[in-house]
């Protein structure tokens, strides 16, 4: 894989681009999509952003989200843009299995494919040129930096701004991770002065959800959360029946792993929902529990160190009985 740099004189001249990035994107995956999105149009590039799976209705607002297309609702649409594309850019994730039932196709595309990342362990044999920077915050502020060291400073809008804030907000949970180092707050201020209305970000991304949401989180931390204080860990393991009963949509349970880490002494909470057609696990460690190695070792996963995900295809059952061992394994670490 070849420095990210060297694709900056390429910039100069148009062409057809794809941009995609992991399955079920969240804030820092559509925001980091959509901010390149808007950044490329502007050199008169022709750009489409593909999603591998549908995502959650709160980043809807983004400017731009309209247009992205669900590789799994509109399959022929998004396979005639991948045949065109000259460039491919692959956001957010680094590892073609991130992207569920896009990945034979992303494999087989001859195009230019170029990485921008912050995750553990990339596949670099897969791409022609990018960056994996795990100290970065967030895939949005690789933008932001790959903006500003392309030399288009005066690139960076309203729309712009707007993304790369959701993103780096929602990866650095609100500026608390230790990921927030001080350029992030720069960054942040850098936006500021160019007229973000950080306020409405927020409200978008945290105060636009239904009842419904709310109720299922009082019901499932009074029925669904063990505390094992003997391995200072939390789990929370979701049958089906529950998400079916609330009425539970693609991106309601994001921010419920945060409650079980408010309890004092907690190093490692451990989320494992029933979905179709597999059981996904979200991880989330305070200190020195390597949750993007517990995620690899035990459940087909990987991410950051303190936050990470997995997936199992055992039942329910299965899936938790193998994590009660695990953490059985991990019992000093964990102490
Ligand atoms: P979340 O728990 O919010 O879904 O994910 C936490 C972090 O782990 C994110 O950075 C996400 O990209 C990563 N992650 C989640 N699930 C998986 C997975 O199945 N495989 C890998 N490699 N990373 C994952
Ligand atoms: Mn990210």
């Amino acid at each position: 894989m070849r420095s990210i740099e060297d694709i900056f004189p390429l910039l100069a001249q148009p062409r057809t681009i794809v941009i995609t990035t992991h399955q079920k994107p969240d804030a820092d995956a559509m925001g980091s999509s959509l901010a390149m999105r808007h950044f490329l149009v502007q050199l008169g590039h022709s750009v489409t952003v593909i999603s591998p799976t549908n995502w959650a209705s709160w980043v809807n607002w983004m400017p731009g989200c309209k247009e992205v297309i669900d590789f799994e609702l509109y399959k022929e649409k998004a396979n005639t843009a991948l045949d065109k594309a000259e460039w491919l850019l692959c956001l957010d994730f680094n590892a073609f299995d991130r992207v569920k039932n896009m990945q034979d196709k992303l494999r087989s595309l001859q195009c230019t494919k170029i990485l921008i990342d912050h995750h553990h362990q990339p596949d670099e044999a897969s791409f022609d040129y990018g960056i994996s920077d795990v100290s970065k915050s967030s895939t949005c502020e690789m933008i932001y930096d790959f903006i500003i060291k392309s030399g288009h400073n005066d690139k960076i809008n309203e729309e712009i701004g707007e993304c790369i804030y959701a993103g780096v907000i929602g990866d650095t949970g609100s500026f608390r991770f230790s990921s927030t180092h001080a350029g992030v707050h720069k960054l942040v201020a850098d936006l500021k002065s160019r007229g973000l209305d950080h306020e409405q970000v927020h409200h978008e991304l945290f105060d636009n959800f239904l009842e419904n949401r709310l109720r299922f989180i009082g019901h499932v931390l009074l029925h669904r959360m063990e505390v094992f204080y003997e391995y200072n860990t939390v789990l929370i393991a979701i049958p089906k029946s529950d998400l079916l009963k609330f009425g539970i949509k693609t991106g309601d349970t994001e921010g419920l792993i945060n409650y079980p880490q408010t309890i004092q002494g907690i190093k490692l909470v451990a989320i494992v929902i029933d979905r179709d057609e597999e059981r996904k696990w979200s991880f989330r460690s305070k200190g020195n529990f390597d949750c993007n190695s517990f995620a690899r070792k035990y459940f087909n996963g990987g991410g950051h160190f303190n936050a990470s995900g997995g997936h199992s295809n055992d039942s329910l059952d299965v899936t938790v009985k193998k994590f009660m061992q695990a953490i059985k394994e991990n019992e000093e670490i964990l102490q």
